[in-house]
């Protein structure tokens, strides 16, 4: 259930046809430079917003592609059938959360990123910013724990 006494965040795919809402604040804001999120947006990192799965609620059809991460995680990445964005993923090492990618957010302006990670694949032709707190690759952090 959604408590609209919270805050809640509207997102969405580029073709409508996936909405979501995410209510609260997030636990964590990352850039990620891996080079599975490299292939799996496109671009030179991902910037995604983890929340607790009891407070994130999907509407619409999803697709899936599960495959193991470097530390032999299940990871999850869930995108539109439709039109192949990228909507979230979920890690079997933070099991209950979900990694929203924040460009899917309606109004994500006010998300501020705390940390960067896997740095040691960071691409020449991209920015990282080096005033967060960076860690070369996963870091051995938990929901829950202080960023
Ligand atoms: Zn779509
Ligand atoms: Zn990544």
């Amino acid at each position: 259930m959604i408590d609209n006494a919270l805050h809640v965040h509207n997102g969405g795919c580029l073709c409508g046809s996936v909405r979501y809402i995410a209510q609260g604040q997030p636990l964590v804001v990352a850039h990620c430079h891996c080079k599975d999120c490299q292939r799996g947006t496109g671009a030179g990192h991902s910037t995604v917003a983890m929340f607790s799965i009891d407070r994130f609620q999907l509407m619409g059809r999803v697709a899936e592609f599960k495959m193991t991460s470097e530390n032999g995680n299940e990871v999850t990445r869930v995108f539109c059938p439709t039109c192949g964005s990228p909507i979230y993923g979920t890690n079997s090492g933070m099991k209950g959360h979900v990694s929203i990618h924040l460009g899917t957010i309606d109004e994500s302006a006010t998300f501020e990123p705390q940390v960067v990670i896997f740095a040691r694949n960071l691409k020449p032709w991209d920015d990282m910013d080096k005033g967060l707190l960076t860690f070369n690759a996963q870091p051995n952090w938990a929901p829950g724990d202080d960023v």
